[in-house]
C-alpha cells in the first residue's frame, strides 16, 4: 500500500518533517509516496484569505509540483467545494491510491484543528494510520512556560526562555532532509498527475506582473532572498528596519506564511552568520532573530489562548470599549484617504501590492483604533483580506498590540502621533511620495502635514482630503474611553 503526504501551509521539500517522515515510511513499508493539496475556496473565504495571497500560494504550488515531479512524487490537487467536503476528499484519495498512512503538519488554529480531527476520525474508521507532525514553530509553545507552568503573555520573558531552550537543546534547530525519490516507475504509473496543471488564481484588481516580480514563487527564491538579506541588508537592520524606503527588512513573511521556508531554516541561517549564537554577537543579526521570536511568540498565544482565534480580545475587559460605527471614516481609512499622509501611504501600499511595512502596519492600525476609535477587528479583517503574508497569529497579535487590547500591548495612553511618526521614519517624505502621488510636488517639510502648512488655496489644488479627525482631540477621546472601561473592571 502507499503513503500520502497532505500539504497545507508547508509548501516546501526541505525541512518539512511530515514530508520527511512520510518519505521514510514509504521507504520501509510502502510502495509509493503520493502528495495531496486541497483547494478549498469556502475555507479561504471564511478565513478572509486575500486574493493576492491565494495567487501566491498557487504559484508556489506550481513550483512545489515541479520539484516533486523531479523525484517522481505525484502531486494530486483536489477541490473541496464546501469546507465540510474536505473529509470526504481525503477519504476518496486514500481509497483511490490505496493509502495506508497519511502524514501532515499539525496546524494551530481552532478551525483547522477541528477539520483535522474530523479527517483523522474518518481515516481511523477505515484503518488508515494518521501521523500529525509538529512543525509550525521551533519550540512547542507548551514547553515554553513560566516557572509556575503557565504560558507567557509578555514577549521578553517568553523570548528569554525560548532562547535558552533553543541554545541548550540542539534538536530544536535540527533541520530535516528533503524526501527520497519514488521508484522511477511511479512516473508512468501516475502519469496523468504529472501532466496535470495547477489551478491559477489572479490577485483581483492588482497588477499581476508587478506582484509576480515582487514576490516570485518557490523554495529556491525564498532561500535566495534569505541569503541575500543576510549578506547585505541585515548589516544595518536595527536602524533600517524602521524605515519604509528604502526597504530595510527581509520581506520573508509571504514565504514564511506559505511555509515555502521554515522559521527554523531562517534562524539556522541567521545564527550561522553569527558564529552560531542567537543571544550574543552581532546586534543586527540578533535583532532580526528576535523578530522571528515575535512570530514564535504569537504562535504561542494562539496555542495557549485559543480564544484569540475566535474574535475575542486577549484582555477581556477591553471588550467593553465603545467603538465608533462611523462607516465613512472606516472607508476613508481603507482607501487611504484620511488626510494623514503617512497613514494614507501605508494603506495605499497595502491596497496596491498586498504588503505593508511593519512600521506602517503599527501606525495605520493604531490610527484606526485610537484616532478613529473604530473596532480593531474591522482593521484586522481588512488586513487579512489584502495581505500577501496574512497570518492569523501575527495579524491578530499586531492588531491587539496596536489597539492596546492584547498581550504585551503598548499602553493605552501611548497613541502614535501620525505627524511625528511621519517626520521620524520618513523624514524626506520618500515613502509618502511613492504612494500618495497628489503630494509628490511638496517639499520635505510640507509633505507630512499639508493641510496645516499650506494656505487653503494651495491645499485645495492638491486634490487631497482634509484630515478626517483632529489627532489631539481623538487621542483624548480614546484615552478617556479606555479609562472608563478600566474603571469598570
Ligand atoms: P522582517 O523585519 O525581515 O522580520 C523577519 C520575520 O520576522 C518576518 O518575516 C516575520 O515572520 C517575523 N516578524 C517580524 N516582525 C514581526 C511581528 N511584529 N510580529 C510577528 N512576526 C514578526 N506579520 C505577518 O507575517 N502576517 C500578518 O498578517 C501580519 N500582520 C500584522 C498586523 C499588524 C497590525 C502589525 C503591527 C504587524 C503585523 N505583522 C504580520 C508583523 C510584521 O509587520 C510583518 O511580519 C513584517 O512586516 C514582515 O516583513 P518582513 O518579512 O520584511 O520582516
Amino acid at each position: 500500500r502507499n503513503t500520502l503526504m497532505w500539504f497545507r501551509n508547508d509548501l516546501r521539500l526541505q525541512d518539512n518533517k511530515a514530508l520527511y517522515e512520510a518519505s521514510m515510511r514509504s521507504k520501509v513499508g510502502a510502495k509509493y509516496l503520493i502528495a495531496l493539496y486541497i483547494v478549498s475556496e469556502e475555507e479561504w473565504k471564511e478565513h478572509d484569505e486575500a486574493p493576492v495571497k491565494i495567487d501566491f500560494w498557487m504559484r508556489n504550488l506550481v513550483s512545489l509540483k515541479a520539484k516533486l515531479d523531479k523525484i517522481a512524487i505525484p502531486l494530486v490537487v483536489k477541490t473541496a467545494k464546501r469546507k465540510t467536503d474536505v473529509v470526504g476528499v481525503v477519504e476518496s484519495v486514500v481509497r483511490e491510491f490505496d493509502i495506508s498512512h497519511v502524514f501532515w503538519s499539525q496546524e494551530l488554529m481552532v478551525d483547522e484543528k477541528r477539520r483535522d480531527k474530523a479527517v483523522k476520525n474518518a481515516l481511523q474508521k477505515i484503518k488508515v494510520h494518521v501521523e500529525e507532525c509538529e512543525d509550525q514553530y521551533i519550540v512547542n509553545p507548551l514547553n515554553v512556560r513560566t516557572k509556575t507552568g503557565n504560558p507567557y503573555a509578555v514577549f521578553t520573558p517568553f523570548y528569554n526562555t525560548w532562547c535558552k531552550l533553543v541554545e541548550t537543546e540542539p534538536h530544536h534547530l535540527r533541520l530535516t532532509e528533503a524526501p527520497d525519490a519514488n521508484p522511477h516507475e511511479a512516473k508512468d504509473l501516475f502519469a496523468r498527475y504529472f501532466k496535470a496543471t495547477i489551478p491559477s488564481s489572479h490577485p483581483h484588481g492588482l497588477d499581476v506582473e508587478t506582484i509576480n516580480n515582487l514576490y516570485p514563487a518557490g523554495e529556491d527564491e525564498a532561500h535566495l532572498r534569505l541569503n541575500a538579506f543576510l549578506k547585505t541588508k541585515v548589516k544595518n537592520y536595527r536602524v533600517s528596519r524602521n524605515i519604509p524606503i528604502p526597504e530595510g527588512t527581509s520581506v520573508m513573511s509571504p514565504y514564511l506564511n506559505a511555509g515555502v521556508i521554515s522559521t527554523r531554516q531562517c534562524v539556522v541561517m541567521a545564527r550561522a552568520a553569527n558564529k552560531n549564537k542567537i543571544t550574543t554577537g552581532d546586534e543586527d543579526i540578533k535583532s532580526w532573530i528576535k523578530e522571528l521570536g515575535w512570530r514564535e511568540f504569537y504562535r504561542n498565544i494562539l496555542v495557549s489562548f485559543p480564544r484569540v482565534c475566535m474574535n475575542r480580545a486577549f484582555q477581556l475587559k477591553t471588550e467593553k470599549l465603545q467603538w465608533s460605527n462611523n462607516d465613512e471614516h472606516f472607508q476613508r481609512w481603507c482607501e487611504g484617504k484620511t488626510g494623514f499622509p503617512i497613514v494614507d501611504a501605508g494603506m495605499r501600499q497595502l491596497n496596491s501590492i498586498g504588503y505593508m511595512h511593519n512600521r506602517l502596519r503599527m501606525v495605520t492600525a493604531c490610527f484606526l483604533a485610537k484616532d478613529l476609535l473604530i473596532d480593531w477587528h474591522k482593521g484586522e479583517r481588512y488586513f487579512m483580506q489584502r495581505l500577501i503574508d496574512g497570518d492569523l497569529a501575527s495579524n491578530n497579535g499586531g492588531w491587539q498590540w496596536s489597539a492596546s487590547t492584547g498581550t504585551d500591548a503598548q499602553p493605552y495612553f501611548r497613541v502614535f502621533n501620525p505627524l511625528l511618526q511621519s517626520q521620524r521614519f520618513d523624514p524626506k517624505g520618500d515613502y509618502i511620495r511613492r504612494w500618495v502621488p497628489e503630494l509628490q510636488g511638496l517639499t520635505d517639510k510640507q509633505i507630512h502635514d499639508p493641510y496645516h502648512i499650506l494656505d487653503a488655496k494651495e491645499f485645495a489644488k492638491l486634490g487631497y482630503p482634509k484630515p478626517v479627525v483632529d489627532h489631539a482631540k481623538a487621542r483624548d477621546k480614546f484615552v478617556n474611553e479606555f479609562k472608563r472601561v478600566l474603571a469598570l473592571a
